[in-house]
């Protein structure tokens, strides 16, 4: 049969085909007044679509390059930090900060689990300049609990800095960054905002933007004060990625069309249809008896999580998808390589995208011979249509 390649990938996502289009057409110079109405028009459409009064500034460079510019523009050598980590991309913060000189301490959960704030209590310090999180950890498909982390940290009076990847958080889960108080919150193009990758963004507080004025930690390239001040003339310090910058804005046009032009409505429809083709995963995986990686009430709608039936490598699943039907779904990173396998919903997805790759891991289970010993065909999906069924009327 014909196989349409297809990514469930927790980044890339699926292209949006109009910000593909509006890519193709952007050949723009960046000192120009098409430029800058451009770039001003997608920096306002960017913080209703973050949900934030802060400004937000775009950066040349995949999601790691802002979580970079976080750390090497909010922290000075020998600053404490605290890192709360539970996998792949929490590591990374605890590696960054620590290339960047600050004296790390790290509340580290396992792969699969989320904090307990009591623990995050115990471990914040007096002198704790920055704590550093995952809205959700794209490893392990886990939601973690921003909003009480942050309300943890005003209720001590912590003078911390709460820094966020949102990367697969933004547009998968509700984030209130002004109301609970988030100082800095990070994006990535190739993620829900349904684009190719190499432009991130990051929103910042005031308090944020105050501790740059007393950090001292080298930068250059990510410089987010010069990004700042370049960016109120509708410019970017150097050459931007300008046909991203035009794709960028045809999104947040697509997803403020989701809402009648509303992009802060189109955002919560947004997050909406991630949570729907989720719940539909779950529930349909759960019928066909794997079992799901996160705890209960911290699955991530960015993705799912499956742990393969007890024995079985999980690699046979992902590559059974891949050759049967060019359908790309990604195994464990790190150490749960083998472990499990992951389902993304982040971004372009809809109904019969989630139907068929359920359809599809049917398929796969039974000419794999996986023990599973109820598993009968048309199990999962039964599970998925009846979770649309309940939710979408
Ligand atoms: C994708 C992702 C990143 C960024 O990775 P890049 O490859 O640099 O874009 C960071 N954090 C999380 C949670 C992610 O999912």
């Amino acid at each position: 049969m014909i196989r349409k390649t297809r990514l469930f990938t927790p980044g890339p996502t699926p292209l949006l085909p109009a910000a593909q289009f509006a890519m193709a057409a952007a050949d723009i110079h960046h000192r120009t007044p098409e430029f800058r109405a451009l770039f001003t028009r997608v920096l306002s459409q960017l913080k209703d679509f973050v949900g934030t009064k802060n400004d937000v500034i775009i950066l040349s460079s995949s999601g790691t390059g802002a979580m970079e510019a976080a750390v090497s523009n909010l922290t000075s050598p020998g600053d404490r930090v605290l890192v709360l980590t539970a996998g792949k991309f929490g590591e990374r913060w605890s590696a960054l900060t620590k290339a960047f000189g600050c004296h790390v301490d790290v509340i580290e959960k396992p792969y699969g689990q989320t904090f307990d704030l009591a623990e995050v209590k115990a471990a914040l310090k007096l002198e704790t300049r920055a704590v550093f999180v995952q809205a959700t950890e794209s490893s392990t498909a886990v939601r973690h609990d921003v909003q009480a982390i942050a309300k943890l940290l005003r209720d001590e009076k912590s003078e911390a800095l709460l820094v966020v990847d949102a990367i697969t958080g933004l547009g998968t889960t509700h984030l209130d960054m002004d109301a609970w108080g988030v100082d800095v919150l990070i994006g990535g193009s190739q993620k829900a905002v349904m684009m190719p990758p190499g432009l991130s963004y990051i929103a910042i507080s005031q308090r944020a933007w105050d501790r740059m004025e007393s950090t001292y930690n080298p930068r250059y390239y990510f410089d987010l004060r010069k990004e700042r001040k370049n960016a109120a003339k509708g410019e970017s310090a150097y050459t931007p990625p300008v046909s991203l910058i035009a794709a960028l804005g045809a999104s947040l046009d697509y997803i403020a069309g989701q809402a009648e032009g509303n992009l802060a409505e189109g955002r919560k429809k947004l997050v909406d249809n991630a949570e729907t083709c989720a719940a539909m995963t779950r529930a349909a995986v759960e019928a066909m008896g794997l079992k799901l990686f996160a705890p209960k009430g911290y699955e991530a709608a960015a993705a799912t999580a499956i742990l393969p039936p007890e024995g079985t490598d999980s690699g046979i699943l992902v590559k059974g998808l891949k050759t049967k039907f060019a359908a790309i779904v990604t195994d464990g990173q790190g150490e749960m390589k083998g472990h499990l396998f992951r389902i993304a919903h982040i971004g372009f997805f809809d109904y019969l995208d989630t139907i068929a790759i359920i359809g599809a891991l049917e398929q796969v289970i039974a000419s794999a011979k996986l023990p599973l010993p109820n598993f009968e065909f048309g199990k999962g999906l039964i599970a998925a249509q009846k979770v649309f069924a309940d939710r979408v009327k």
